[in-house]
């Protein structure tokens, strides 16, 4: 991972940067921020004319200079047009323009053939004033953020790290403003969206329930969360008959494991804990109801949802976030094979309602009805809020693609908050109706219940099968489908597992402790 900085001054000639500036497409803007450039490095006259340069979003300009007494490479990135004050979310969208134009600084700055190990961003303080812009510290974690992960690679199985970058620190110089906790909150971040998607990129045969369970666990006792896990022993005890129907098939090799992740901050803001489940299914062929073989291999994602909670618990717990928050992480493999569960078959969860298993691709809801069985169970008391996420259905992703996350729940509250933290993070989220008409399209003649729907509506009525689950608990659940599982890179995020969820949700409850302290 990149070593993040922040300076006092800018480099030198003999610092061994790259020195990048973000660039607005504005033209008096524009004007402006390469007039304060030029006054640093001198730009050729053409680029300093707005001639070579516009400052579009994802344009960037290379430039060698021999002149003046900083670093020889210079990049300018364009952050593009600003949402005007009367677009809505006006103020996540242009700091979503920051981290993309970092990205796009980083991702040049790294494929430069250059020996530099520093890049060295500036970021101007009191940009266009505080309706349009969050305030400069959330601007300086947006640019580490981008700049950070957007040179994310999984290259661990590589031999030979083809385009590998030199880069090793990702410094910034805030010009004329107080940085604030910016360093350690993105250092915080960075890391803990760095390990949920190492987790999500890894292979089935690396990443599988007992591996993942030991990595929490060590992750754990270094941030600063306790971690209990459940074997399939205990599993079996608690009647948990989600999670053995579908491990039944994989339980010889990879049995299941259930664990339990707490944190408990230093004078919590919340009486109840917040608790968050994700779906942890290391590896979904399908189990009898096979997946076709094209594109089967995505499926060693499907656990993005519990590498999602694992990053938050690091996040929180690194950031001393004042807040009680437990952890409910069901992981099995879902494999076909002799022991395995068929169509058909009747299942019992842990609170004792029955499903019929028609398809034993529906696996996700069946694991998450346990875990949140297990919750209902535990705090009779009740929480303050059940989030949980889960790569649940295709349906979600047919729906919103790749750029929200699709979000149904029972409590206006939880699902507002999370809407907002959505756009703060842009890890954006779009409520889908959770109408109790759709609860029909789940009944079965043999069963309390049955897993799978049917052709229409796919992710509202998985979300209908969870809702049975919940019971009275404020839940809200996110499905992450299409958001984790990237077809295609986004500015910050190459192909495969975003590690969509970790921003969000420390967002979520950086807000709530902030609302509490105001
Ligand atoms: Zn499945």
């Amino acid at each position: 991972m990149m070593r993040l900085d922040l300076l006092r001054s800018l480099p030198g000639r003999t610092d061994n940067a790259v020195l990048a500036f973000l660039v607005p497409k504005d033209n008096r803007q524009r004007a402006l921020a390469l007039r304060r450039i030029h006054e640093v490095v001198p730009l050729p006259a053409p680029v300093r004319a707005g001639k070579d340069f516009e400052g579009k979003e994802e344009e960037t300009l290379l430039l060698y200079t021999d002149r003046g007494g900083r670093p020889q490479r210079i990049i300018l990135a364009g952050l593009g047009e600003f949402a005007k004050r009367s677009e809505p979310s006006n103020r996540s969208i242009n700091l979503e323009r920051f981290r993309a134009a970092s990205a796009a600084a980083a991702k040049r700055a790294a494929q430069a053939n250059s020996t530099a190990k520093t890049l060295v961003i500036s970021v101007p303080g009191g940009i266009g004033g505080k309706e349009k812009f969050p305030s400069s510290e959330e601007i300086l974690v947006g640019v580490f953020e981008g700049a950070a992960l957007g040179l994310y690679r999984f290259d661990r199985y590589l031999s030979e790290k083809k385009g590998k970058t030199k880069l090793t620190t990702i410094a910034l110089h805030p010009d004329g403003f107080d940085p604030g906790n910016a360093l350690k909150r993105a250092r915080v971040i960075v890391s803990s969206v760095t390990f949920a998607r190492d987790l999500a990129n890894a292979p089935a045969n690396e990443v599988y329930p007992a591996s993942f369970a030991y990595r929490v666990k060590k992750t754990g006792r270094k941030s600063g969360f306790r971690v209990t896990v459940f074997d399939e022993k205990k599993i079996s005890t608690l009647g948990m008959g989600g999670i053995l129907a579908v491990s039944a098939g994989a339980r010889e090799w990879h049995p299941p494991r259930f664990i339990i992740l707490e944190y408990r901050g230093p004078r919590p803001v919340n009486e109840k804990p917040v608790v968050i489940v994700g779906k942890g299914v290391t590896f979904d062929s399908g189990g009898i109801s096979l997946k076709p073989s094209a594109n089967m291999a995505e499926m060693k994602m499907d656990m993005s949802g519990a590498a999602a909670v694992a990053g938050t618990f690091k996040a929180a717990a690194e950031l001393r976030l004042p807040v009680h928050l437990v952890g409910v992480v069901p992981l099995t493999e879902n494999m076909p094979g002799g022991s395995a569960t068929k169509p058909g078959d009747i299942i019992r969860i842990s609170d004792g309602q029955t499903v019929e298993v028609d398809n034993t691709d529906a696996e996700g809801r069946l694991i998450l009805a346990d875990a949140l069985s297990y919750i209902r169970k535990r705090y009779p008391r009740g929480v303050e809020a059940v989030i949980d996420l889960a790569t649940l259905t295709g349906a979600c992703v047919v729906a919103l693609g790749q750029y929200a996350t699709g979000m149904l729940g029972t409590n206006r509250k939880v699902l507002d908050e999370l809407k907002k933290a959505g756009e703060e993070t842009y890890e954006r989220v779009w409520e889908l109706p959770l109408y109790k008409e759709y609860d029909h399209l789940l009944k079965s003649d043999v069963a309390d219940v049955k897993n799978a729907g049917g052709r229409w509506a796919g992710a509202i009525t998985a979300a209908c099968f969870l809702k049975k689950f919940a019971g009275n608990m404020p839940w809200v659940h996110l499905d992450i489908a299409g958001t984790a599982i990237l077809e295609e890179a986004a500015p910050y995020a190459p192909k495969g597992g975003s590690g969509v969820g970790v921003r969000l949700l420390v967002q979520y409850l950086q807000n709530r402790v902030g609302r509490k302290n105001a």
